[in-house]
C-alpha cells in the first residue's frame, strides 16, 4: 500500500510529480479530457505498475503523451496526414494512431508490442506543466480501476486508486469530461477508431475523408488471438522443458533459458513480458519450441496469461 500524496497544481506540486515521475512513480494528473494515470512510456516497469494499479485483465495499448508537437518524432513517424490533423487540433482532445519509430524508447508494454503508437498533446495547463517538467513522454490511461467510470475530479481518482499510486495533482474538474476521439492517422486517410471530445464533423471540417473503421479493424490488433506470437510453437504451464524446448521462467525454474522473474515477482514479470517474447523467439528460431513456467492468475498475473495465451493459440 502507498500513501496517495495530494498534490497541488503549483510549481512546487508540479516539481514533486515530476521527480516522483523520474523515479518509476504513478502519477494522476488532470487533463482537459479525464485525469490520466501518468507514467514514464519508457520504463518497463513502471508501465506494468500502471495495469497493475488499474487492475486491468489484458495488455492493450496506452496512450502516450507529449509536451509538443516537435517531440513526436522522437517516438513515432509523423505521418503528412498526422501533421495536418495535428496543426489543426493539438494541444486538445485528439489521439493519432502513428507507426512506431524503430529502436525508439518506449516501453513495448506501452504499444502492447504493437507496431503502432497512439500519441495526444493535452492542452490542460497542468498537464502541460508536469510534461514539460518531466521531459519525456507519458504513458497515461484513464485513471480510474479497470472497468469503473473515467474520473473528472481529484476526489474521483483517490475514491477508486488512493494507496495504489504515488500522487494525483488536484486540477479541478476537467472540461471536456469525455475521453480523446482516437484515429488512425498511419495510412492518406483518417480512420475514426473510438468518437470522443473532438466531433467527427470537425475533423471532416478540414476536408478529409473520415473513414469508419472497418470490420478488420473492429478487431483492435492487441485482440486477435494470436496477436504477437513468436513464430515457433508455444507451450503454456510447463513445470519443466521437454527436449528442444526454450524455457521461459518465472520464480525458481533451475535451468530456465530465460526467466520473466527469478523473484516471482508479478510486476517484473510484466515489465519484461514483451521483452521476454522476443529473446525466446530468438532463441528458438522459426520452427522451434518456446515453453512457458506457470504465472499465478492472480493480479498481474491476469495480463501476462492472457497474453501469453493470445501467444500459444493455433495459428
Ligand atoms: P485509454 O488509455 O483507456 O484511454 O485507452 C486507450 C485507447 O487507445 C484504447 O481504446 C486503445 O485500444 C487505443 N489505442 C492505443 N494505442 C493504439 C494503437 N497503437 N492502435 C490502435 N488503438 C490504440
Ligand atoms: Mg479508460
Amino acid at each position: 500500500m502507498t500513501p496517495t500524496r495530494l498534490l497541488q497544481p503549483d510549481p512546487d506540486g508540479i516539481a514533486d510529480a515530476a521527480r516522483l515521475l523520474r523515479a518509476g512513480g504513478l502519477v494522476a494528473m488532470p487533463t482537459e479530457t479525464v485525469y490520466g494515470l501518468a507514467a514514464d512510456a519508457r520504463d518497463d516497469r513502471a508501465v506494468a505498475r500502471i495495469f497493475e494499479a488499474k487492475g486491468r485483465p489484458r495488455f492493450n495499448p496506452l496512450i502516450v503523451h507529449l509536451p509538443a508537437l516537435d517531440r513526436v518524432a522522437e517516438v513515432a513517424r509523423l505521418t503528412p496526414l498526422a501533421e495536418r490533423l495535428a496543426r489543426a487540433f493539438w494541444p486538445g482532445p485528439l489521439t493519432l494512431v502513428l507507426p512506431l519509430r524503430e529502436g525508439g524508447p518506449l516501453s513495448p508494454l506501452v504499444t502492447a508490442g504493437l507496431e503502432t503508437v497512439a500519441i495526444r498533446l493535452p492542452a490542460h495547463p497542468v498537464a502541460q506543466a508536469v510534461l514539460q517538467a518531466f521531459g519525456g513522454p507519458l504513458a497515461a490511461p484513464s485513471a480510474n480501476p479497470s472497468g469503473r467510470i473515467s474520473p473528472v475530479t481529484a476526489r474521483h481518482v483517490l475514491d477508486g486508486l488512493s494507496g495504489r499510486i504515488d500522487a494525483v495533482i488536484d486540477g479541478g474538474a476537467c472540461v471536456v469530461g469525455l475521453e480523446s476521439t482516437i484515429l488512425d492517422a498511419t495510412g492518406d486517410a483518417p480512420v475514426l477508431l473510438r468518437e470522443g471530445g473532438t466531433p467527427a464533423e470537425a475533423i471532416a471540417a478540414l476536408g478529409l475523408p473520415l473513414r469508419q473503421r472497418t470490420e478488420a479493424a473492429i478487431t483492435a490488433p492487441g485482440q486477435l488471438a494470436s496477436h504477437y506470437a513468436p513464430r515457433g510453437r508455444v507451450r503454456l504451464n510447463a513445470a519443466a522443458p521437454e527436449t528442444g524446448e526454450i524455457w521461459v521462467g518465472f520464480g525458481p525454474c533451475p535451468g530456465a533459458d530465460l526467466s520473466l522473474s527469478d523473484t516471482g515477482d508479478l510486476t517484473e514479470a510484466a515489465a519484461r513480458l514483451f521483452h521476454a517474447l522476443h529473446e525466446a523467439d530468438a532463441l528458438a528460431g522459426p520452427d522451434g519450441r518456446i515453453a512457458f513456467a506457470p504465472v499465478p492468475e492472480t493480479g498481474l498475473g491476469r495480463a501476462i496469461n492472457d497474453r501469453l495465451r493470445r501467444a500459444a493459440a493455433p495459428r
